[in-house]
């Protein structure tokens, strides 16, 4: 079959073997698989030559383990599914505790050894699974991997007075975070680096500004960084107030340092947002309140995607298998 794999540190079209259906897992039928080209370009310098890339799916469920109890394999019976892209091992102290996303065997889909989403059929736990609401069209929902992150760094944010909130970034993750805290009744605007990426808010009625027009003036409640670039978290911490809350919604660059003495002398409350689960994601995304219409940038076939998803400068790259 088709898959998007790691070869010599780059993202290419191979064939690889269709994978078989093992203990808790399930399989699926690809339609449409997705990630951020920066992202990829990231895991396919780190992964071994064959190893398929990708944490996005929307697809159709063409098997699922017998030790599925039955009622889950009923629902499950070719449904249109996506995949939460955390991927845990559901026995450790971590897992039995209800926090499966904090697994301490776990990894996610598309890195450090665990199958990525882009082939034609994939073997994925089915826990991780969630119907896709009728009437969502497969572009929109294969964002719910995405959102579910900002969904969940949305809901770190405590909702007590008058909240000023501030997005840093230009990339999908800022583009959703900015959209699902405007839902909490926060004044949030957006910053960011290249008006034609941040710029896209305008339409949505976000406050949006280049970020070198804004002072460090500490005040802002909460500063989520969907960046963690060194200059993005330098500037969220110079932008809060004291006793003010700094989300970190990316993973930090690699070798990005940065001065905390702002965290310490302004008593910063310092919180790191990974995933959440796609089922939080989907109904925002069926009742329409986050709007994705263009930031799935470019849409594709196997055979041009390794070319595509070896451009940082997009925001997301869907393939279809
Ligand atoms: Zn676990």
């Amino acid at each position: 079959m088709d898959a998007i794999v790691a070869r010599q540190h780059q993202p290419v079209l191979s064939e690889s073997s269709v994978p078989t259906c093992g203990a808790g897992q399930a399989l699926v039928r690809v339609r449409l698989a997705g990630d951020v080209p920066a992202w990829v370009s990231g895991a396919a310098a780190g992964a071994p030559d064959g190893a398929v890339l990708g944490r996005d799916v929307v697809g159709v469920v063409s098997e699922v383990a017998g030790d599925a109890p039955s009622g889950v394999r009923e629902r499950l019976r070719k449904a249109r599914v996506v995949c939460s892209p955390m991927v845990a091992c559901g026995t450790c102290d971590m897992c039995k505790a209800g926090v499966s996303q904090h697994c301490r065997e776990g990894g996610m889909l598309g890195s450090a050894g665990v199958p990525g989403s882009m082939a034609e059929t994939i073997a994925v736990p089915w826990r991780n699974l969630a119907l896709v609401p009728e009437g969502l069209a497969d572009e929109a929902a294969i964002l719910a991997g995405p959102l579910s992150r900002a969904v969940h760094a949305a809901r770190m944010i405590r909702m007590e007075g008058k909240v000023f909130v501030t997005v840093l970034g230009d990339n999908l993750a800022s583009l959703l975070a900015v959209q699902a805290i405007a839902k909490l009744n926060a004044t949030v605007r957006l910053l960011g680096w290249q008006p034609e990426a941040f710029g896209r808010a305008e339409k949505w009625g976000v406050q949006h500004r280049h970020a070198s027009e804004v002072g460090r003036r500490r005040d802002q409640t909460v500063v989520v960084d969907c960046v963690g670039s060194e200059a993005s978290m330098d500037l969220a911490l110079g932008m809060l107030r004291p006793r003010g809350t700094f989300i970190l919604a990316a993973d930090p660059q690699r070798g990005a340092s940065v001065d905390l003495t702002p965290v310490v002398r302004g008593e910063l409350e310092v919180i790191g947002a990974s995933f959440g689960a796609v089922a939080d994601a989907l109904p925002m995304l069926a009742s329409g309140d986050v709007e994705t219409t263009g930031l799935v940038e470019v849409r594709t076939r196997p055979s041009e995607a390794p070319r595509l998803l070896s451009r940082p400068e997009l925001l997301y790259v869907a393939v279809e298998f």
